[in-house]
């Protein structure tokens, strides 16, 4: 298992650049890294007084948060104890922070006098590596193909991966996978290690993200490392680094990962990488890279539609054992359509709800605030009629209730019934041609439905009021009256 604070300067030094050098120092140079628990989703950090703790509870936390996601992406929660710091593992620290500061090329380095006293101070006292240890792999083990839901979307770069994983560095090399966040990259790329670890339990596979290589070249470089981190690199056989986009304006890295990459590529050793776009569109990337990372394998992953949002929801409910109907399951597909982290946010907060109330089913109102939707009708009036803003779509909602003699709750629910419907649908036609909502917020007021059944309902209306006078008539009476009150 890894030793699981061997990215805690990293994260210390990613914190860096996020806030400023003085409130740094002044409330972050004591943090000690405690223990991660609950499989990983828990960090616990030290802190020397309580008056710290408050004030970066309520001033650094999202912050603290992103640092720590980078290099312990599971982490969700953070526990910050009171405790009196160790102050020798402290000067370590102190020392290594001193140590990052921008990248620069090595020569220009070498020419402060300042950064050679920090050199000399390091290599006498402590001389720390920061090469994860040899036989550590990075892989999550929650990250396998087995836990990977295959959906429309991802079928042709699940189905690079799996046969990558089979024969590494014999199909396609690299493998280039990119999208949006939380689509899945890391789990897929990470995937690949865990089978191939299977099929080749001697290969020397390595997860590294992009950031904890360019973080580790600096400190080689400072430390005069170099040596120990090409031979590092370059006996690696599986090389998986995620978010390569971070190489981006980091000259002096890209020149040495050129290097890396050229000479695994050429003996075969496969490489998979993942980024946020397309290799050549990727600012700050050497052409010589960008047209290197091209040369295998580009696959995209991209959002999950409805159904594959409903098919991993209902996996991920079943694996985390929670008691979620039909229904509910579908109402979180429908809200939730960015990507898959925010789906499982929504779980785990259900899972959170759950464990407080010591209830183990979930009533439809507590979701919708969970989802921050309206979903029983009764509760979207109780909206309107309270919401200022919304008056234009509260009269309109309302003329076509008196004009049909009908009431809220129907035209915003989910009926059948003839009229009822076509109510429902003209309601939806005014809100998109007089207010110009988007299709997402005209389903979201009528419970939450998805933005293909309001274009459905938009067109049907469009088409009939082209050739049905009456139809274009009683519009028009329900829209005057409306927008004049
Ligand atoms: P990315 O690297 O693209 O930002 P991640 O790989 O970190 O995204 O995925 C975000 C979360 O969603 C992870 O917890 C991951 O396990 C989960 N996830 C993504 N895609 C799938 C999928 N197809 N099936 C199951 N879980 C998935
Ligand atoms: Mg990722």
């Amino acid at each position: 298992m890894p030793a699981i604070n061997d990215y805690w300067p990293l994260v210390l030094a990613n914190l860096k650049d996020r806030v400023t050098t003085d409130n740094f120092r002044a409330w972050f140079s004591r943090m000690e890294f405690v223990k991660t628990s609950n499989q990983g989703r828990k960090i616990t950090l030290s802190v020397p007084s309580r008056f710290n703790k408050n004030y970066i509870q309520t001033k650094f936390k999202p912050q603290l948060m992103e640092s720590l996601s980078k290099y312990y992406p599971q982490a969700i929660h953070l526990d910050l104890v009171v405790n009196t710091p160790k102050t020798t593992e402290n000067e370590v620290k102190q020392q290594v922070l001193a140590h990052i500061d921008d990248e620069q090329p090595v020569t220009e380095k070498a020419k402060k006098p300042q950064s050679q006293n920090v050199n000399k101070i390091l290599t006498q006292k402590s001389k720390p590596s920061y090469l994860p240890k040899e036989n550590l792999n990075n892989l999550n083990p929650r990250y396998t193909f087995e836990t990977f839901v295959v959906t429309g979307n991802t079928e042709l770069v699940h189905n690079v991966a799996k046969a990558v994983s089979e024969k590494p560095g014999q199909s396609y090399n690299p493998v280039y996978i990119y999208g949006g966040v939380g689509l899945g990259k890391t789990h897929l790329m990470q995937a690949v290690g865990h089978k191939a670890l299977e099929n080749f339990p001697s290969l020397n596979i390595k997860y590294i993200p992009c950031e904890t290589f360019i973080t580790q070249f600096q400190l080689a470089v400072r430390n005069h490392q170099m040596s120990k981190f090409k031979d590092y690199y370059r006996s690696i056989e599986l090389l998986l680094i995620d978010d390569i986009q971070f190489l981006s304006g980091k000259e002096a890295t890209q020149e040495e990962f050129f290097h890396t990459f050229n000479i695994l590529q050429q003996a075969n050793k496969q490489i998979i990488l993942t980024s946020d776009q397309p290799p050549n569109e990727i600012k700050g990337l050497e052409e010589r890279l960008s047209s290197r990372f091209a040369m295998g394998m580009v696959v995209d992953i991209s959002k999950p539609d409805l159904e594959a949002r409903i098919a991993i929801l209902t996996d991920k409910v079943a694996r985390m054992k929670l008691n979620l109907p039909d229904h509910q399951i579908h109402a979180i597909a429908q809200a939730v359509d960015t990507n898959i982290r925010d789906l499982e946010g929504v779980l785990n907060k259900i899972q959170a709800k759950l464990t407080f109330s010591l209830q183990s089913t979930l009533d439809d109102s507590t979701l919708s605030q969970i989802l921050d939707v309206t979903e029983p009708a009764s509760s979207v009036k109780i909206e309107y009629l309270s919401n200022p803003g919304q008056t234009q779509t509260y009269k309109i909602t309302s003329n076509v209730c008196s004009y049909f003699g009908l009431n809220y709750d129907e035209v915003l629910g989910s009926s059948r019934q003839k009229d009822i419907s076509m109510a429902r649908q003209i309601t939806m036609y005014l809100l998109k041609t007089e207010l110009g909502m988007s299709y997402p917020a005209i389903g979201k007021i009528f419970g939450g439905r998805d933005h293909s059944t309001v274009i459905h309902a938009i067109n049907k209306i469009t088409k009939l009021s082209k050739r049905d006078t009456k139809l274009r008539q009683k519009i028009k009476i329900i829209k005057n009256t409306a927008l004049k009150k």
